[in-house]
C-alpha cells in the first residue's frame, strides 16, 4: 500500500512546491527524478544570500552505485561566471542538481555564502538559483502563463520585457493568439529553440541571484545563439553564475573554467592559460573550431 502512496505523496509535494512558484517546470520534472526522502532539517533556516558565492568542499557522488564525482572541489566567488565543460556523461548536469538539492552528496559539502545548503529550507535555496536546463518542459497553458510562472504577481509588461530580452517576444507577438496562444501537448508545439527562449524569459523575470546554465543555449541556431548569449551575459554579470557548457566558444570570457573529467577537476584556469596548456581543453578547442570551419 506504501508504494501506492509514495507517487502521489510525491506530487502533492510537486504541487505545493509549484504554487509557491519557486521552481520552474525543468526543476519540476528534475524533482519527479529525485530521490523523495531528502527532507528539511527541523527548524531549518532559511538561506540568506549576500553575493552568492558557491563553494563545492570535496564532493562525491554516486548514482546507485556508479560514482559519478570523486571529490570535487571548486569555489565561485560572488557575482562572478564559473563555466564547466566536459565530455558527454562526465557529471556537469549532476553538479547543477546537487546545488539545488535534488540530490545529496555521499560526502562533502556545498556551501552558498557560507551556508550549507543542506542545512537551509529547500524552498529558500530554490528561490535563489534561477535554472535555465538542458530540457525545458511547457506547462499546457497559454504562452505568456510559462514566462510569468518565473516570478508570483508578474504584471503583463513584465512578462513582455522578459521576452523582449530573451528574443521570444517578436515570435509571439506574431501568433494570433499572442501572449494568451495556449501551448505544450494541446497546444501549439514550440521547436526546442523556442523552448528554450521561453525558458530564459522565466529566469530573467525571477530575477534569482544566483544562475545556473545548462547547456543553456545549445538548442538555438548560431544567430540566434549570438542574440541570446549577449543577453544571458548581461545578466550574468550582476550575479554568480555557473555554466554549463558544451560550445567553448560561449564561455571564453568566464571568469574561471573547470574541464571535468573522469569525476575530478582535470584543469582549471582561464581561456587562454588553458589554451597555451595543450591539454584536454585546447584539444577540444581545436575539434570545435575544425567543425566551425566545416558548418
Ligand atoms: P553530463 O551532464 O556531463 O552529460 P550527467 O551529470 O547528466 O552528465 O550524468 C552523469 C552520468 O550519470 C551519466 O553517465 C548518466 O548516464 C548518469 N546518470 C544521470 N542521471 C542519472 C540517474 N538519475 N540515475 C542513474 N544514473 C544517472
Ligand atoms: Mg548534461
Amino acid at each position: 500500500l506504501m508504494q501506492l502512496f509514495r507517487p502521489l505523496d510525491l506530487l502533492g509535494m510537486v504541487y505545493r512546491t509549484i504554487r509557491q512558484g519557486l521552481i520552474d517546470m525543468g526543476a519540476m520534472f528534475a524533482l519527479l527524478d529525485r530521490q523523495p526522502e531528502i527532507i528539511d532539517p527541523d527548524c531549518a533556516p532559511n538561506l540568506h544570500v549576500n553575493g552568492g558565492e558557491v563553494i563545492f568542499d570535496n564532493v562525491r557522488f554516486s548514482y546507485d552505485d556508479r560514482e559519478i564525482l570523486k571529490g570535487l572541489s571548486f569555489t565561485l566567488p560572488a557575482g562572478q561566471t564559473l563555466a564547466i565543460v566536459g565530455p558527454s556523461g562526465a557529471g556537469k548536469s549532476t553538479i547543477g542538481r546537487l546545488l539545488f538539492r535534488f540530490y545529496e552528496p555521499q560526502s562533502g559539502h556545498i556551501y552558498i555564502d557560507g551556508q550549507d545548503i543542506a542545512s537551509v529550507t529547500q524552498n529558500s535555496l530554490r528561490a535563489s538559483i534561477g535554472i535555465v536546463p538542458q530540457d525545458t518542459v511547457l506547462f499546457n497553458d497559454s504562452i505568456g502563463y510559462n514566462i510569468a510562472y518565473g516570478r508570483e504577481g508578474a504584471g503583463h509588461d513584465d512578462v513582455v520585457n522578459a521576452a523582449k530580452a530573451a528574443a521570444i517576444d517578436g515570435f509571439i507577438s506574431q501568433l494570433s493568439g499572442g501572449y494568451e496562444t495556449q501551448v505544450g501537448e494541446r497546444g501549439l508545439k514550440l521547436s526546442g529553440g523556442e523552448k528554450q527562449r521561453v525558458a530564459i524569459a522565466r529566469t530573467i523575470l525571477k530575477n534569482p541571484p544566483i544562475l545556473l546554465l545548462d547547456e543553456a543555449t545549445s538548442a538555438l541556431d548560431s544567430k540566434t545563439e549570438a542574440q541570446i548569449q549577449s543577453t544571458l551575459k548581461s545578466i550574468s554579470e550582476r550575479r554568480t553564475t555557473l555554466i554549463i557548457a558544451h560550445r567553448l566558444s560561449t564561455i571564453t570570457h568566464a571568469d574561471q573554467i573547470i574541464v571535468l573529467d573522469k569525476g575530478k577537476v582535470a584543469e582549471h584556469g582561464k581561456h587562454h592559460k588553458l589554451l597555451a596548456a595543450g591539454g584536454i581543453y585546447a584539444k577540444l578547442w581545436q575539434q570545435q573550431a575544425q567543425d566551425r570551419e566545416q558548418q
